[in-house]
């Protein structure tokens, strides 16, 4: 996504992943990161609370996701370091969920940092992993700065969703599950605000690709394919055969509702091609996380792929 969502968290709760018909592969743990109890020097370091807004999923075995509702990452830890996948929308806030990773893993040599597109809420976290190699399409390099640049919109609808959170805050009964949540929707907004009001820092990826790209991390091989332009100009889908996992970026989501923002005919191929590498991929694919941390079903990724085809049809 590009723009500025104000909706509920992804159905994270233990309770999804009980009723995902792959739940066996998902690990019932659920660890939450509340500080509420914390000292008085970390309240005076985190004012606004955001670290207790902070969670940590495990989704298998070396695999995390962290992050606050929608803003999300994954990271898996391997032979060869971490690798994460996206970066979210804040570079402060992401450098809050880097050490969240750290102290899970107990490491901090992040090897990789994948990027699944270029847009701003799965990028401006980059600086956050800068030690690590950054990987994106190759059309990162003309998407990306338009993106990054375009600073008075993101003030502009940043400051929008503050207010559209207190609003929400004044109304609702305090500590509430729904005050809570919006509590931490509007910390992610405070965040980017302050992000971008100072001086941004930005990251690009420094390895790019124009088609695939083979990762061997050690024990955990990262297979990268580019899709085509479709939800963005530089869509990446990612598959972790020893993990069983698919990452879908923000190319669907549930019930394979595709996120198409480009149909230019010259792309249908690409499309066609990457959903016959995805249906060849299927059977061992358990989990599939796609861009802002929901978990899908296989039966989602099949709605998705007869969709493309579908779409492939009426643009011919
Ligand atoms: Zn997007």
């Amino acid at each position: 996504m590009n723009d500025f969502p104000k909706k509920r968290f992804p159905n994270l709760s233990p309770l999804s992943f009980l009723l995902s018909p792959f739940s066996s592969q998902v690990t019932l743990f659920t660890l939450l990161i509340f500080f509420n109890g914390c000292t008085g020097s970390q309240r005076e370091n985190d004012p606004e609370g955001t670290s207790s807004c902070i969670k940590l999923t495990n989704v298998c075995d070396s695999v995390v996701m962290v992050g606050i509702g929608w803003d999300n990452m994954t990271a898996i830890s391997t032979q060869k370091g971490i690798v994460v996948i996206d970066a979210g929308i804040s570079y402060s806030l992401t450098a809050k969920y880097r050490e969240v990773i750290e102290k899970h893993f107990n490491r901090n040599d992040f090897a990789y940092l994948i990027n699944t597109h270029a847009h701003h809420d799965h990028t401006r976290g980059n600086p956050a992993f800068s030690d690590a190699v950054i990987v994106g399409h190759r059309s990162f390099l003309t998407e990306i700065p338009a993106i990054w640049k375009d600073t008075d919109r993101v003030l502009s609808r940043a400051s929008e969703s503050i207010s559209y959170y207190q609003a929400q805050l004044d109304s609702l009964p305090n500590d509430s599950p729904e005050w809570r949540e919006a509590l931490c929707n509007k910390n992610i907004y405070m965040q980017l605000l302050r992000d971008v009001s100072g001086e941004p820092e930005y990251a690009v990826p420094g390895l790019m690709f124009d088609d695939t790209l083979t990762i061997h991390a050690g024990d955990v091989t990262f297979c990268l394919l580019y899709f085509g332009r479709a939800h963005s100009t530089a869509d990446v889908i990612i598959h972790i055969p020893e993990k069983k996992i698919l990452f879908t970026g923000d190319l669907f989501s549930k019930y394979g509702r595709a996120n198409f923002r480009t149909a230019d005919k010259a792309d249908t191929e690409k499309w066609l091609r990457a959903v016959d590498w995805i249906e060849s991929r299927m059977t061992p694919v358990d989990i599939i996380i796609t861009g802002h941390g929901e978990i899908l079903s296989r039966d989602d990724l099949q709605s998705f792929n007869k969709t493309v085809r579908k779409k492939w049809g009426e643009i011919q």
